[in-house]
């Protein structure tokens, strides 16, 4: 007898495992929020406390978003068309020194309901407040790498880079592995313009000590080539790799100005790189080298952002342009094929958070799948799944998001969170906080 938690029937399957089938009509059969049956026939005798039928949907891992700051959503379509440094210094930064807790968890909650609602099952977060970001992971069932800075920026309006070190090690402590494993933390260095010389290697020493991972934006804009030659007389990865930084599991936003120098030392280092082909461009920032990190054997994901430099959370898009923008700049379409951009938008992503049992629909790995509803006219016919999910899909068609076996989204419908509450609260505040 073969038992059950969780058995989906008659679904097609986009596995991603090392054979690449995409089985038609089969069975995925989870158990104590592992998946423990792929296959196109089911045992003899099965149990399941609950089934699902999978007929018309298409089952596959679920979306891993690689970077972002999802309470940014409170600053959704308030400073648009403008460069990075205006945006960021001029903009961006007078309001979040508004922010409070109340803010960043309403504004956290509002992107994870909206990166559920586009089959993201997990998503590496920078930003402050970081104890509410925790809270909002926890409550609502999806999984997230969240990051803290040892480093304070400004005191009383002047730059000082206060130690913060031990409010790192306390969040590390409190939250790493918590709410059942999905929750990781790595240390945040927001960028090497921010730090200097001296809070990068402490930054690097810290996260050797407590064993863990650095999540940082490395090189998203041209000023940050010029500003690395002066402040370091070398490039930003350079310093990076002297300072430490690049010793532990280092997740870098961005790269897009990398020397071929720097992309040796990525790939020699396991540096992960997570694109952000939407923010890159809204921001004029450039376009990263990622045909040529692919080949180079580095693991590349795909992220948003945050959604006031995007503006919105859709992993789906993402991957959608990421194919198509490689292939006009090189004039090359057999570049950032369907199925490697989709392992950048799963299980390489699922690497580079830490979630080494994500990101595969195969037998022993987490259970965190979403169902695609393909009865829709832009998916038919059906000729090819891999390319249906990369070309044709939209993010409205995720029906159902199963995160370690528990079904967060049917139908659309929320199971964890109140999605009308949400919307309500992000409204109220976001008046308050952009008011002059
Ligand atoms: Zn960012």
């Amino acid at each position: 007898m073969t038992k059950f938690d969780l058995l989906i029937k008659n679904i097609d399957i986009i596995t991603l495992d090392d054979s690449d089938r995409v089985i038609k009509n089969g069975y995925i059969g989870i158990k104590d929020g592992k998946i423990c049956l792929v296959s196109d026939s089911l045992p003899n005798e099965v149990v399941s406390k609950k089934e699902m039928d999978g007929r018309g949907k298409l089952a596959m891992p679920g979306l891993v978003n690689g970077h972002s700051h999802s309470a940014m959503t409170l600053m959704r379509n308030y400073a648009d068309d403008m460069a990075l440094d205006t945006w960021l210094f001029d903009n961006i930064f007078p309001v979040e020194a508004k922010l409070n807790e109340e803010y960043v968890y309403w504004g956290t909650m509002l992107g994870i309901a909206e990166m559920l609602k586009s089959g993201i099952i997990a998503f590496a977060d920078m930003y402050m407040f970081m104890d509410e970001v925790a809270r909002a992971v926890t409550e609502a069932g999806i999984k997230a790498n969240l990051c803290k800075s040892p480093v304070q920026f400004f005191e009383g309006g002047e730059l000082k880079r206060l130690d913060k070190s031990q409010g790192t090690i306390d969040y590390y402590n409190k939250y790493h592995n918590t709410a059942d494993g999905r929750i990781k933390v790595f240390v945040e260095i927001h960028s090497t313009y921010m730090f200097n010389e001296r809070t990068l290697t402490n930054a690097a020493a810290l996260a050797k000590q407590l064993n863990t991972g650095i999540h940082i934006h490395l090189l998203e804009a041209a000023t940050e080539v010029e500003s690395s030659q002066r402040d370091y007389g070398m490039t930003s990865v350079e310093i990076c790799k002297k300072t430490g930084v690049l010793d532990v599991p280092v997740l870098a936003a961005h790269c897009v100005h990398l020397t071929d120098n720097d992309l040796e030392i990525m790939k020699a280092m396991g540096v992960s790189v997570c694109h952000n082909p939407t923010s890159n461009l809204k921001l004029g920032s450039g376009i990263a080298r990622v045909p040529k990190m692919l080949e180079m054997g580095i693991n590349v994901c795909l992220g948003t952002d945050g959604a006031a430099s995007n503006n919105n959370l859709n992993m789906f898009e993402e991957m959608n342009l990421a194919a198509l923008i490689h292939k006009g700049v090189a004039m090359n379409p057999q570049l950032m094929n369907a199925k490697d951009v989709l392992k950048m938008g799963t299980c390489n992503g699922a690497k580079a958070l830490g979630f080494e049992d994500s990101g595969l629909i195969k037998e022993g790995m987490k259970g965190d799948i979403i169902l695609i509803d393909t009865d829709k006219p832009h998916f038919y016919p059906k000729n090819n799944e891999i390319s249906a999910v990369i070309y044709s899909a939209q993010a409205s068609d995720v029906d159902t998001v199963i995160i370690d076996g528990n079904i967060i989204m049917q139908n659309r419908i929320f199971r964890s969170i109140d999605e009308e509450k949400i919307k309500s609260e992000v409204d109220r505040l976001s008046k308050k906080l952009l008011a002059n």
